[in-house]
């Protein structure tokens, strides 16, 4: 199984990558996540893109696009993966589907979480996610059990440098302007759910995991 998560920041990515890794049994790619981890380690990587997304930009394609291609590389065949986060640009959906035409793959569904913006602006005000495993809970709505303390792995909660409200403002203008035409690409190909994003998170997670067997099954 291949599948794409999209939506606009907030929109629930992480927190159902997470979750659905575990029950599809896929393993998961965040490009967000990668990006991060590389600005903590320092690397030449992590610093240049750091520079754009404390500003609410996206980090340049050819960038991006190296990450994920040499992350796929190294996953076998047939194991599938869930990619949370690409790709986010036209230019990213074209040449990541020339790279598996080119090994004689296809992806299977991209799943769109859709969620106003005056909803995820109050979602990433109340955001906290861990820098150990990725994990997203929310102050009111998703709490951890313990005050700032990840439930999966004990690791100490963080607010990301990026969910400031002026810049998730310009990452709401961003995704407009550049994400949403990838919905529209993968629409014309027969791909694309789309999901309410705003219901509970295990509704959310039970109708991708229906629609996703659906459209698959509509194929053969
Ligand atoms: P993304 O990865 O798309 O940026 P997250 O998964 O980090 O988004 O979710 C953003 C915020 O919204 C987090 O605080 C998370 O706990 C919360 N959240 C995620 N899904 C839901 C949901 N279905 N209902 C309410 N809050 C949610
Ligand atoms: P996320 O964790 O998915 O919200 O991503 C955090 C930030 O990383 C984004 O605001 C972008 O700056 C950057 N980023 C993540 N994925 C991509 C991508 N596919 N293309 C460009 N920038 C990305």
């Amino acid at each position: 199984m291949r599948l794409v998560l999209v939506g606009p920041p907030g929109a629930g990515k992480g927190t159902q990558a997470q979750i659905l890794t575990e029950r599809l049994s896929i393993p998961k790619i965040s490009t967000g996540e990668m990006l991060r981890e590389a600005a903590d380690r320092g690397t030449a990587l992590g610093i240049e893109a750091k520079s754009f997304t404390d500003r609410g930009q996206l980090v340049p394609d050819e960038m991006v696009l190296k990450l994920v291609m040499e992350c796929l590389t190294r996953f076998r065949e047939d194991e599938g993966y869930l990619l949370d986060g690409f790709p986010r640009t036209v230019h990213q959906a074209e040449e990541f589907d020339r790279w598996l035409a080119d090994r004689g793959e296809a992806l299977d569904a991209v799943v769109d979480l859709e969620v106003p913006s005056e909803v995820i602006v109050e979602r990433l005000s109340s955001r906290r996610v861990c820098p150990s495993c990725g994990a997203s809970y929310h102050l009111v709505n998703r709490p951890p059990k313990v005050h700032e303390v990840c439930d999966e792995c004990g690791h100490a909660l963080e607010t990301r440098d990026d969910d400031r409200p002026e810049t998730v403002r310009e990452r709401l203008r961003v995704y407009h302007e550049r994400t949403e035409p990838v919905t529209n690409y993968f629409r014309q190909r027969g791909l694309l759910i789309s999901v309410d994003g705003q219901q509970p998170v295990d509704e959310v997670t039970a109708i991708v995991i229906r629609r996703v067997a659906e459209l698959t099954a509509s194929r053969k």
